[in-house]
Protein backbone atom coordinates (compact mmCIF):
# COMPACT_ATOMS: atom_id res chain seq x y z
CA UNK A 1 0.00 0.00 0.00
CA UNK A 2 2.62 2.92 -1.08
CA UNK A 3 0.31 5.01 -2.36
CA UNK A 4 -0.96 5.64 1.27
CA UNK A 5 2.46 6.74 2.36
CA UNK A 6 2.59 9.16 -0.95
CA UNK A 7 1.22 12.51 0.83
CA UNK A 8 3.30 12.00 3.67
CA UNK A 9 6.17 11.17 2.04
CA UNK A 10 5.35 14.54 -0.36
CA UNK A 11 4.75 16.85 2.51
CA UNK A 12 8.06 15.31 4.24
CA UNK A 13 9.97 16.08 1.13
CA UNK A 14 8.38 19.60 0.47
CA UNK A 15 9.66 20.25 4.57
CA UNK A 16 13.07 19.33 4.25
CA UNK A 17 13.78 21.37 0.71
CA UNK A 18 11.74 23.86 2.32
CA UNK A 19 14.50 23.69 5.91
CA UNK A 20 16.90 23.44 3.36
CA UNK A 21 16.34 26.20 1.54
CA UNK A 22 15.86 28.20 4.74
CA UNK A 23 19.39 26.97 5.97
CA UNK A 24 20.56 27.78 3.03
CA UNK A 25 19.50 31.23 2.82
CA UNK A 26 20.60 31.95 6.74
CA UNK A 27 23.80 29.77 6.19
CA UNK A 28 25.33 33.25 6.38
CA UNK A 29 24.47 34.68 9.37
CA UNK A 30 24.06 31.11 11.54
CA UNK A 31 25.30 28.05 11.12
CA UNK A 32 22.98 26.22 12.74
CA UNK A 33 21.78 24.78 9.70
CA UNK A 34 20.39 21.50 10.12
CA UNK A 35 20.92 18.76 6.88
CA UNK A 36 17.87 15.36 6.66
CA UNK A 37 19.50 13.72 4.62
CA UNK A 38 16.89 12.05 1.71
CA UNK A 39 17.35 8.68 1.41
CA UNK A 40 17.93 7.76 -2.17
CA UNK A 41 15.73 4.79 -2.20
CA UNK A 42 12.89 7.18 -1.10
CA UNK A 43 9.82 5.50 -3.12
CA UNK A 44 8.47 9.11 -4.25
CA UNK A 45 11.42 9.31 -7.06
CA UNK A 46 10.90 5.70 -8.02
CA UNK A 47 7.67 5.15 -8.09
CA UNK A 48 6.62 5.86 -12.05
CA UNK A 49 3.38 5.42 -10.84
CA UNK A 50 3.47 8.64 -8.88
CA UNK A 51 5.25 10.93 -11.26
CA UNK A 52 3.98 9.18 -15.08
CA UNK A 53 0.55 8.29 -13.73
CA UNK A 54 0.04 7.95 -17.62
CA UNK A 55 2.84 6.30 -18.38
CA UNK A 56 0.74 2.90 -19.46
CA UNK A 57 -0.62 4.62 -22.30
CA UNK A 58 2.53 7.27 -23.38
CA UNK A 59 3.10 5.61 -26.26
CA UNK A 60 -0.23 6.63 -27.85
CA UNK A 61 -1.38 9.64 -25.72
CA UNK A 62 -0.20 12.35 -28.49
CA UNK A 63 -2.48 12.66 -30.95
CA UNK A 64 -0.28 12.45 -33.82
CA UNK A 65 0.17 15.93 -35.40
CA UNK A 66 -2.11 15.61 -38.87
CA UNK A 67 -0.05 15.82 -41.65
CA UNK A 68 -0.98 18.88 -43.00
CA UNK A 69 -3.28 18.88 -46.24
CA UNK A 70 -1.33 19.55 -49.03
CA UNK A 71 -2.49 22.71 -50.72
CA UNK A 72 -3.94 21.22 -54.43
CA UNK A 73 -1.55 22.46 -56.65
CA UNK A 74 -3.15 24.95 -58.84
CA UNK A 75 -3.59 23.83 -62.56
CA UNK A 76 -1.92 26.49 -64.44
CA UNK A 77 -4.55 28.89 -65.97
CA UNK A 78 -4.41 28.93 -69.50
CA UNK A 79 -3.73 31.98 -71.00
CA UNK A 80 -5.60 34.13 -72.67
CA UNK A 81 -3.26 33.70 -75.78
CA UNK A 82 -5.86 32.59 -78.06
CA UNK A 83 -3.95 30.11 -80.95
CA UNK A 84 -2.64 31.91 -83.49
CA UNK A 85 -4.73 30.27 -86.90
CA UNK A 86 -2.25 30.33 -89.57
CA UNK A 87 -3.16 33.08 -92.21
CA UNK A 88 -2.63 31.98 -95.21
CA UNK A 89 -0.33 34.26 -97.34
CA UNK A 90 -2.33 36.11 -99.56
CA UNK A 91 -1.37 35.61 -103.09
CA UNK A 92 -2.62 37.96 -105.57
CA UNK A 93 -4.26 36.56 -108.19
CA UNK A 94 -3.72 38.09 -111.16
CA UNK A 95 -5.49 38.14 -115.08
CA UNK A 96 -2.84 37.11 -117.85
CA UNK A 97 -2.45 39.83 -121.30
CA UNK A 98 -4.17 37.72 -123.44
CA UNK A 99 -1.96 39.21 -126.02
CA UNK A 100 1.88 38.05 -126.11
CA UNK A 101 4.89 40.54 -126.58
CA UNK A 102 4.69 42.26 -123.63
CA UNK A 103 2.86 46.08 -123.55
CA UNK A 104 1.82 47.58 -126.46
CA UNK A 105 2.18 51.49 -126.17
CA UNK A 106 0.10 53.77 -128.09
CA UNK A 107 0.62 57.17 -127.47
CA UNK A 108 1.79 56.92 -124.26
CA UNK A 109 -1.38 54.58 -123.12
CA UNK A 110 -1.02 50.73 -123.23
CA UNK A 111 -2.91 48.41 -124.53
CA UNK A 112 -4.88 46.63 -121.72
CA UNK A 113 -4.58 43.26 -123.47
CA UNK A 114 -1.19 43.24 -123.76
CA UNK A 115 -0.94 44.08 -119.22
CA UNK A 116 -1.11 41.78 -116.44
CA UNK A 117 -3.24 42.78 -114.19
CA UNK A 118 -3.18 42.38 -110.25
CA UNK A 119 -6.96 41.41 -109.18
CA UNK A 120 -8.11 43.71 -106.23
CA UNK A 121 -8.59 41.89 -103.00
CA UNK A 122 -11.28 44.03 -101.85
CA UNK A 123 -14.05 45.04 -104.79
CA UNK A 124 -16.41 46.25 -102.12
CA UNK A 125 -13.69 48.50 -101.02
CA UNK A 126 -14.99 52.34 -101.24
CA UNK A 127 -12.17 53.77 -102.30
CA UNK A 128 -10.57 50.88 -103.74
CA UNK A 129 -8.21 51.77 -107.04
CA UNK A 130 -9.19 50.00 -110.34
CA UNK A 131 -7.05 50.92 -113.53
CA UNK A 132 -5.32 48.89 -116.39
CA UNK A 133 -2.99 47.35 -113.69
CA UNK A 134 -5.59 46.61 -110.81
CA UNK A 135 -9.12 44.88 -112.42
CA UNK A 136 -11.39 43.82 -110.36
CA UNK A 137 -12.56 40.22 -110.02
CA UNK A 138 -15.48 39.34 -112.79
CA UNK A 139 -17.41 37.66 -110.42
CA UNK A 140 -18.19 40.99 -108.22
CA UNK A 141 -21.21 42.57 -108.73
CA UNK A 142 -22.08 45.29 -105.73
CA UNK A 143 -25.39 45.92 -104.24
CA UNK A 144 -27.11 48.42 -106.25
CA UNK A 145 -29.82 50.81 -105.90
CA UNK A 146 -32.27 52.47 -108.60
CA UNK A 147 -30.05 56.49 -108.80
CA UNK A 148 -32.18 59.81 -108.94
CA UNK A 149 -31.82 62.24 -111.31
CA UNK A 150 -30.43 59.47 -113.52
CA UNK A 151 -31.35 57.85 -117.35
CA UNK A 152 -32.66 54.58 -114.97
CA UNK A 153 -28.86 54.43 -113.75
CA UNK A 154 -28.05 52.22 -111.11
CA UNK A 155 -25.21 53.06 -107.82
CA UNK A 156 -24.05 51.01 -105.25
CA UNK A 157 -26.43 52.64 -102.07
CA UNK A 158 -23.78 54.99 -100.44
CA UNK A 159 -22.78 56.64 -104.41
CA UNK A 160 -26.25 56.66 -104.86
CA UNK A 161 -27.48 58.70 -101.64
CA UNK A 162 -23.90 60.94 -102.29
CA UNK A 163 -25.10 61.98 -105.40
CA UNK A 164 -28.82 62.76 -104.89
CA UNK A 165 -27.22 65.13 -102.21
CA UNK A 166 -24.65 67.10 -104.04
CA UNK A 167 -27.59 67.37 -107.19
CA UNK A 168 -29.49 69.39 -104.84
CA UNK A 169 -26.71 70.70 -103.41
CA UNK A 170 -26.06 72.11 -107.12
CA UNK A 171 -29.65 72.71 -107.51
CA UNK A 172 -29.57 74.91 -104.54
CA UNK A 173 -26.31 77.29 -105.13
CA UNK A 174 -26.89 77.23 -109.01
CA UNK A 175 -29.81 75.67 -110.25
CA UNK A 176 -28.21 73.15 -112.86
CA UNK A 177 -30.28 69.85 -112.66
CA UNK A 178 -27.08 67.20 -112.76
CA UNK A 179 -27.64 64.32 -114.40
CA UNK A 180 -26.78 60.74 -114.50
CA UNK A 181 -26.66 59.10 -117.78
CA UNK A 182 -23.92 56.23 -116.73
CA UNK A 183 -23.48 54.56 -113.37
CA UNK A 184 -23.15 50.60 -112.87
CA UNK A 185 -22.32 48.35 -115.81
CA UNK A 186 -21.51 45.30 -115.83
CA UNK A 187 -18.43 43.62 -116.82
CA UNK A 188 -20.05 42.27 -119.94
CA UNK A 189 -21.09 45.50 -120.87
CA UNK A 190 -17.75 46.61 -120.39
CA UNK A 191 -16.11 43.75 -122.87
CA UNK A 192 -18.76 44.73 -125.41
CA UNK A 193 -17.46 48.19 -125.49
CA UNK A 194 -14.19 47.78 -125.45
CA UNK A 195 -14.74 45.38 -128.41
CA UNK A 196 -16.62 47.73 -129.93
CA UNK A 197 -14.94 50.76 -129.82
CA UNK A 198 -11.64 49.29 -131.56
CA UNK A 199 -13.56 48.49 -134.98
CA UNK A 200 -15.00 52.06 -134.62
CA UNK A 201 -12.43 54.48 -133.21
CA UNK A 202 -9.38 52.75 -133.72
CA UNK A 203 -7.00 50.92 -131.61
CA UNK A 204 -5.23 54.03 -130.44
CA UNK A 205 -8.17 55.79 -129.65
CA UNK A 206 -9.65 52.83 -127.77
CA UNK A 207 -6.93 52.18 -125.36
CA UNK A 208 -7.23 55.70 -124.34
CA UNK A 209 -10.85 56.10 -123.73
CA UNK A 210 -12.30 52.51 -123.47
CA UNK A 211 -11.45 50.64 -120.35
CA UNK A 212 -11.01 47.05 -120.81
CA UNK A 213 -13.27 44.53 -118.38
CA UNK A 214 -12.11 44.42 -115.22
CA UNK A 215 -10.42 47.85 -115.32
CA UNK A 216 -13.14 49.53 -115.05
CA UNK A 217 -14.44 51.78 -112.24
CA UNK A 218 -18.32 51.32 -113.53
CA UNK A 219 -18.90 47.65 -112.44
CA UNK A 220 -17.81 49.18 -109.09
CA UNK A 221 -21.13 50.82 -108.74
CA UNK A 222 -18.76 53.87 -107.95
CA UNK A 223 -18.44 55.82 -110.98
CA UNK A 224 -20.92 58.47 -112.32
CA UNK A 225 -20.54 59.62 -115.94
CA UNK A 226 -22.90 63.04 -115.56
CA UNK A 227 -23.91 65.84 -117.73
CA UNK A 228 -26.98 68.30 -117.22
CA UNK A 229 -30.60 66.88 -117.52
CA UNK A 230 -30.71 69.28 -120.42
CA UNK A 231 -27.87 68.15 -122.54
CA UNK A 232 -28.11 64.40 -121.30
CA UNK A 233 -24.63 63.23 -123.21
CA UNK A 234 -21.02 62.50 -122.52
CA UNK A 235 -19.50 65.65 -123.40
CA UNK A 236 -15.45 66.28 -122.64
CA UNK A 237 -15.88 69.76 -121.83
CA UNK A 238 -18.53 68.99 -119.00
CA UNK A 239 -16.07 70.21 -116.39
CA UNK A 240 -15.81 73.14 -118.09
CA UNK A 241 -19.16 74.52 -117.61
CA UNK A 242 -20.71 76.42 -114.42
CA UNK A 243 -22.64 72.83 -113.60
CA UNK A 244 -18.80 70.80 -113.89
CA UNK A 245 -16.79 73.74 -112.08
CA UNK A 246 -19.43 73.72 -109.34
CA UNK A 247 -18.94 69.58 -109.41
CA UNK A 248 -15.43 69.90 -109.33
CA UNK A 249 -15.11 72.44 -106.48
CA UNK A 250 -17.60 70.81 -104.20
CA UNK A 251 -17.87 67.29 -105.12
CA UNK A 252 -15.67 66.06 -102.25
CA UNK A 253 -17.76 67.64 -99.99
CA UNK A 254 -19.95 64.87 -101.07
CA UNK A 255 -17.32 62.11 -101.86
CA UNK A 256 -16.47 62.54 -105.32
CA UNK A 257 -13.36 62.90 -107.07
CA UNK A 258 -12.65 63.78 -110.94
CA UNK A 259 -10.97 60.88 -112.15
CA UNK A 260 -9.32 61.40 -115.47
CA UNK A 261 -7.98 65.08 -115.07
CA UNK A 262 -6.97 66.62 -118.86
CA UNK A 263 -3.20 66.11 -118.44
CA UNK A 264 -2.63 62.98 -116.26
CA UNK A 265 -3.27 60.42 -118.75
CA UNK A 266 0.49 59.41 -118.03
CA UNK A 267 -0.43 58.57 -114.37
CA UNK A 268 -4.22 56.98 -114.55
CA UNK A 269 -3.39 55.96 -118.04
CA UNK A 270 -6.66 57.02 -119.47
CA UNK A 271 -6.80 60.32 -121.58
CA UNK A 272 -9.08 63.03 -119.72
CA UNK A 273 -12.81 62.61 -119.23
CA UNK A 274 -14.90 65.33 -118.42
CA UNK A 275 -17.39 63.68 -117.38
CA UNK A 276 -16.57 60.79 -115.69
CA UNK A 277 -16.58 61.16 -111.49
CA UNK A 278 -15.84 58.71 -109.01
CA UNK A 279 -17.60 58.13 -105.89
CA UNK A 280 -14.50 57.57 -103.13
CA UNK A 281 -16.24 58.89 -100.11
CA UNK A 282 -15.64 62.13 -98.13
CA UNK A 283 -12.77 61.65 -96.51
CA UNK A 284 -10.86 60.60 -99.08
CA UNK A 285 -12.48 62.85 -101.48
CA UNK A 286 -11.48 65.61 -98.99
CA UNK A 287 -7.95 64.60 -98.12
CA UNK A 288 -7.61 64.56 -102.08
CA UNK A 289 -8.61 68.00 -102.03
CA UNK A 290 -7.24 69.48 -99.40
CA UNK A 291 -3.42 68.34 -100.68
CA UNK A 292 -4.09 69.17 -104.63
CA UNK A 293 -3.81 65.39 -105.26
CA UNK A 294 -5.08 65.06 -108.79
CA UNK A 295 -5.27 61.23 -109.02
CA UNK A 296 -6.20 58.15 -106.82
CA UNK A 297 -3.21 56.64 -108.79
CA UNK A 298 -1.38 59.44 -106.71
CA UNK A 299 -3.26 59.18 -103.90
CA UNK A 300 -2.24 55.35 -103.61
CA UNK A 301 1.63 56.25 -105.01
CA UNK A 302 1.05 54.20 -107.83
CA UNK A 303 0.83 55.75 -111.13
CA UNK A 304 1.26 53.83 -114.19
CA UNK A 305 4.70 52.99 -115.09
CA UNK A 306 5.70 54.25 -118.33
CA UNK A 307 8.32 52.60 -120.93
CA UNK A 308 11.75 54.89 -120.72
CA UNK A 309 10.26 56.14 -124.10
CA UNK A 310 7.53 58.12 -122.65
CA UNK A 311 10.03 59.49 -120.24
CA UNK A 312 12.52 61.18 -122.25
ZN1 LIG B 1 -17.21 56.62 -117.03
Amino acid sequence: MKRNFLPVILAAAILITSISVTACDKKSSSDTSVSIPVSSDTPVVSDPASTTPEAGTTESTEAPTPTETPTPTLSPTPSGTPTPVPSPTPVPEYIEPILEGGPAWYDGYVDPRTVRAEVVSDPSDIAVLVNKYYASPSWYVPELVWAKYSADQRLRPEAAAAWEEMHDACMADIGQDLYLISGYRSWETQTASFNNAIPRRGLDKAVCKNAYPGRSEHPLGLALDINIRSDPEIRDNFVYTEAGQWVLQHGHEYGFIWRYPADYGSVTGYGVEGWHFRYVGVDVATEMYLNNIMTLEEYYGKPQILPDAYNE
